[in-house]
């Protein structure tokens, strides 16, 4: 079955993406909506971006009223929105000062320079070195990509920055194998998702902790994709108490606009990035930062993180019992409403699209791992809903 629309795409859009063959018209609630009107149960949140939903009026309000007064100013300037957007960063992570990008990959980029910016300050040049996990993933520039444990993403790139050392997450010995006199930082997602969904365990983190205090490294989380809330704390680190000294943001940050963050703590923000050696012309420009400002606003109002917790114990429940049932579902990992499942000996591609024709968004992770990352607005109702049609795509 053809679609003009699809066609045309295809003719002038750079085909970097094999993109599900449908072409979505507007969202309400939960739901997204094709242009022919057929509706679909939302489970990837424009993959793990659209926390609140779509259409929420006090967000797509705030929105037009800045853009009625203003978008765009340059960082030579300051802004209300501006401010007020960090200063909500600062309060709901305690860490100390924020940097706003454009993108996740952004946000990586800047931590990297963090890192390596603190330990030139202290110990000079020869200290680069930054460690960093197989099966990770922090982005498509030429930095995050360095960092982004699938040779696959890396190969055809290379040579990219140097001074790289991958080794096994969860695995604190093989981190500890990889330190060097030349380390200066370890980054790593606090839940690593289009990596197949896998937790870091407490111990490892907080060994990690521990080995980059005795060792004076920065310590990166990334936590683009499994922070805001989704975990069921608003940064995934803090259910381990293991607090970073840099901390990446983006995806939900501004629930829809593009915009993420480099957020420091103490010992980074006293002695790293100075005047002159990092900047953007858009980042943290009024109109995304009156989104992050509404979305922090939203999450109290809207009882977000309660809702995680509650919903997000159900739908673990819910696929719990799903791999029971069926042989070709090997695991469910995940917390909260990050959540995956391990699909053995069933072509993936097909699960999802069938789960399409039934009326639910669902992506994957890895090669073989079915990823839910619903809006975090999501009712048990709306998991039982899912359940059913994900059923029904499996027979
Ligand atoms: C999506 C993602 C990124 C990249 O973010 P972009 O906004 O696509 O640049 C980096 N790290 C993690 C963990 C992500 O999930």
């Amino acid at each position: 079955m053809s679609n003009p629309y699809i066609e045309q795409a295809e003719e002038a859009i750079l085909h970097t993406y094999n993109r599900y063959q449908i072409v979505l018209d507007h969202g309400e609630g939960v739901h997204l909506y094709d242009v022919n009107g057929k509706e679909y149960l939302d489970f990837a949140a424009g993959i793990a971006v659209q926390s609140l939903g779509y259409n929420n009026k006090k967000y797509t309000q705030a929105l037009k009223d800045q853009i009625d007064k203003l978008t765009h100013i340059s960082n030579l300037y300051y802004s209300v929105p501006m401010m007020e957007a960090a200063q909500k960063v600062k309060k709901a992570s305690g860490m100390e000062k924020v940097f706003f990008t454009n993108s996740g990959t952004e946000a990586i980029e800047g931590a990297l320079k963090v890192a390596r910016k603190y330990s030139y300050g202290k110990y000079g040049k020869d200290r680069y070195e930054i460690i960093a996990m197989n099966h990770s993933f922090h982005g498509r520039s030429m930095g995050a990509l360095s960092v982004t444990g699938n040779a696959h993403y890396r190969e055809p790139f290379e040579p990219l920055i140097g001074g790289v050392r991958f080794t096994d997450y969860n695995d604190l010995e093989s981190v500890k194998a990889q330190v060097t006199d030349k380390t200066c930082g370890i980054i790593l997602e606090t839940l690593q998702g289009e990596g197949g969904i896998y937790p870091a365990t407490e111990e490892f983190l907080k060994g990690l902790r521990a080995l980059c205090d005795e060792k004076d490294l920065i310590l990166i989380l990334d936590e683009i994709q499994c922070g805001m809330g989704r975990t069921g704390y608003q940064f995934a680190w803090q259910e381990y108490g293991v607090e970073p000294d840099v901390m990446t943001c983006a995806k939900a940050l501004g629930c829809g606009v593009p915009v993420g963050a480099f957020v420091v703590g103490k010992k980074a923000a006293e002695s790293s990035l100075a005047p002159g050696d990092h900047g953007t012309t858009y980042g943290g420009n009024p109109f995304v930062c009156a989104a992050v400002s509404v979305v922090f606003d939203l999450y109290e109002e809207e009882h977000i993180l309660e809702n995680v917790r509650e919903v997000g114990a159900y739908l673990t429940e819910k696929l719990d019992a799903l791999v029971q049932k069926y042989d070709f579902f090997a695991e469910r990992r995940g917390k909260g409403l990050i959540q995956g499942i391990e699909v053995t000996g069933r072509p993936i591609g097909e699960i999802v699209s069938r789960a399409q024709e039934e009326g639910v968004l669902i992506i994957t992770a890895g090669s073989n791992v079915l990823r839910f990352v619903p809006p975090l607005v999501i009712t048990k109702a709306d998991v039982d809903e899912m359940v059913t049609k994900l059923e029904k795509a499996l027979l």
